[in-house]
């Protein structure tokens, strides 16, 4: 196919307004997928993607199009992660594309990751083909939702598709869109090569299979190339593209998406938004765009089972392979022995790396409450990064914390404009702005500190908003704060994995609150337990565990040994997810909820 009859273009949405049916009608139009195939939605693969509804790797796939004009095109449809921890992948996916088909739900209108997704789109030039979705739905207000893409977004309404992913409706109008409103690619093919590494997986045999687009030159098998963020060079073994199963090819060129491999063994040796060129003749800049990802969500990994300490680095060995974004280094606590401190681009992504682990190698964890990473000015003027409240310096050491905050953007119908701002509120959040979208939504935007929204911030958004909010959030920088350490304890001994930062102002609520929490939590044990809250050497607040009356095996002395197993075996299971911590026996619950404020 001539370079001028490429396409390549994405599909943006907020989640569940129909991108993969979408995806799944443009694929079988096209016969990229025989019926069999169709049984599945192919673009989320992984089982877990699927249970949540969501987009994690990157795919992309090439599809030819016959015109009614008889002309052929050749498509690659790229897809893209839905989901706000992925922003800076989906952003280099969209770097891929000429053109962006914006899908928008007939009856929800725009939501906060349509905006985020348009943002993205517009800031890689992309042209915008805007599609209203579902309007075979009894409730589709299409007139209100065009109205609003022109008001928000400034679309001209006239330009909107509309669309039923489900019942085939303007399905054929979108793809001849794409043939006339998405460029085709503009590099030149004599060009040194520049090749844009959009996404890369790890596969045990073929070592890293590296998507990319071709943006400039060409490459070929045998080829020797140069990644230009670290200037490691490999030799290309193998090069293909999705037809959606991999087809080898001999080489790609300007406008092609495809795979390459090249022996190369490590994710974090191809990362996203980096440009591969030719080590011989090679391209003078890269791509513009790149940047390293770094994580912002930390916490600590303990095996509930402290021998299946080594099965956990495998498990973090083996889950680093194909995710570059994940971190992680030993990490060691008083109170919950040997384990890791990992960080994470977010809470999903952290969410994700839990079940993993839990699921694909059969390791219970106690999990610590996550964590930011604070600045921290020291009174000597040395300046660290804390990523673990148990090493927070004492406040008589530290200057000055600063703390990562995010814009929050907020769209509900304006019922709830009340509650979202007294949640926002409660969250430390500085208002910014408001603006109408429609007679009936707003959109809201707050400046909350990071801290404040990794854990059910979205939760409780959802919850007083009867599911109407939709949430999305971008990272504006450091700002001091008022910030103090809180640590509790046990027995009269500080557990180190349950200190937590608190705003100064939030302290004592917050330190009543949560020995209030533990004594309900933690178990009774043979003994009576104080629980309290301590700033430095002061404490704030306490509570205490009753002292267990009775011993539960005392109820069938005498009675038959079955049964008295039967107890025991029940009492194991529910010590599942309890750790030892000096003489108390401490709930997986409770190290989470020194976050849990209502
Ligand atoms: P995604 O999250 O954007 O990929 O959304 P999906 O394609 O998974 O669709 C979300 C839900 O909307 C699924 O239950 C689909 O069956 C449904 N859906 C998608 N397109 C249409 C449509 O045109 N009409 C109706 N009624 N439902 C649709
Ligand atoms: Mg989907």
């Amino acid at each position: 196919t001539k370079q001028e009859n490429v396409r390549n273009f994405s599909i943006i949405a907020h989640i569940d307004h129909g991108k993969s049916t979408l995806a799944d009608r443009i694929l079988e139009k096209t016969k990229a997928l025989t019926q069999r195939e169709m049984k599945e939605q192919f673009l989320d693969a992984m089982d877990l993607e699927r249970e949540r509804g969501i987009t994690i790797k990157l795919n992309a796939v090439q599809l030819n199009y016959k015109h009614k004009n008889e002309e052929e095109y050749l498509f690659h449809l790229i897809d893209t992660p839905g989901h706000v921890d992925f922003t800076y992948e989906v952003s280099r996916s969209l770097a891929a594309c000429e053109g962006a088909v914006l899908v928008v739900d007939a009856a929800q209108g725009i939501e906060a990751q349509t905006l985020a997704n348009v943002y993205l789109a517009l800031d890689n030039e992309l042209e915008l083909i805007p599609v209203i979705n579902k309007i075979d739905l009894p409730n589709a207000d299409s007139d209100r939702v065009a109205q609003e893409l022109e008001d928000v977004i400034g679309i001209d309404k006239d330009d909107v598709i509309l669309a039923s992913a489900k019942d085939d409706i303007g399905v054929d109008e979108i793809m001849e869109r794409i043939v006339s409103d998405v460029p085709a690619p503009s590099g030149e093919p004599d060009k040194p090569l520049k090749a844009l590494i959009f996404d890369s997986v790890y596969d045990p045999y073929r070592g890293v299979i590296t998507y990319i687009c071709i943006k400039e030159g060409s490459v070929k098998v045998g080829d020797k190339i140069k990644l230009m963020a670290n200037g490691k060079e490999f030799e290309v073994n193998e090069i293909g593209v999705f037809r959606p199963n991999p087809v080898p090819k001999q080489g790609l060129s300007v406008g092609d998406v495809g795979f390459l491999t090249a022996s190369i063994k490590n994710v974090g040796d191809t990362r996203v938004g980096d440009t591969i060129t030719l080590s011989n003749s090679p391209a003078e800049n890269p791509l513009p765009g790149y940047k390293r990802l770094n994580p912002m969500v930390f916490c600590g990994l303990f095996p509930v089972d402290s021998n299946q300490y080594n099965d956990l680095r495998e498990a973090l060995e083996r889950l680093e392979l194909n995710d570059s974004s994940l971190q992680y280094e030993a990490e060691s606590s008083q109170a919950l022995g040997f384990g890791f401190r990992c960080g994470f681009l977010g809470l999903l992504h952290m969410e994700i790396i839990q079940e993993r682990i839990e699921r694909e190698f059969n390791i219970d964890l106690i999990t610590t409450a996550p964590s930011v990473i604070y600045e921290v000015e020291k009174t000597d003027g040395d300046i660290m990064e804390v990523d673990n409240p148990s090493t927070m310096p004492d406040s008589q050491l530290v200057n000055e914390v600063r703390e990562p905050f995010v814009e929050a953007t907020i769209m509900v119908p304006n019922e709830y404009v009340g509650p979202v701002m007294e949640i926002a509120q409660k969250k430390r959040g500085q208002f910014v702005d408001m603006k109408y979208l429609d007679e009936v939504r707003v959109n809201i935007v707050y400046h909350i500190p990071l801290s404040e929204i990794v854990y059910a911030f979205f939760d409780q958004l959802k919850s007083k908003t009867k599911g109407y909010a939709s949430f999305d959030y971008e990272l504006i920088g450091y700002r001091p704060s008022n910030l103090v350490k809180m640590d509790i304890l046990l027995n009269g001994d500080t557990i180190d994995a349950l200190s937590f930062i608190v705003h100064r102002d939030f302290a004592y609520e917050r330190g009543k609150h949560i020995v209030d929490k533990l004594k309900d939590l933690i178990p009774k044990q043979q003994f009576e337990v104080p629980v309290q809250a301590a700033i430095g050497n002061k404490i704030i607040a306490r509570s205490t565990i009753k002292a267990m009356k009775k011993n539960v095996l005392s109820k069938c002395y005498g009675g038959d040994i079955s049964r008295k197993r039967k107890l025991l075996e029940k009492q194991k299971e529910g010590k599942k997810r309890m750790k030892m911590v000096g003489s108390v026996e401490v709930p997986q619950e409770a190290f989470m909820s020194v976050l849990e404020m209502n």
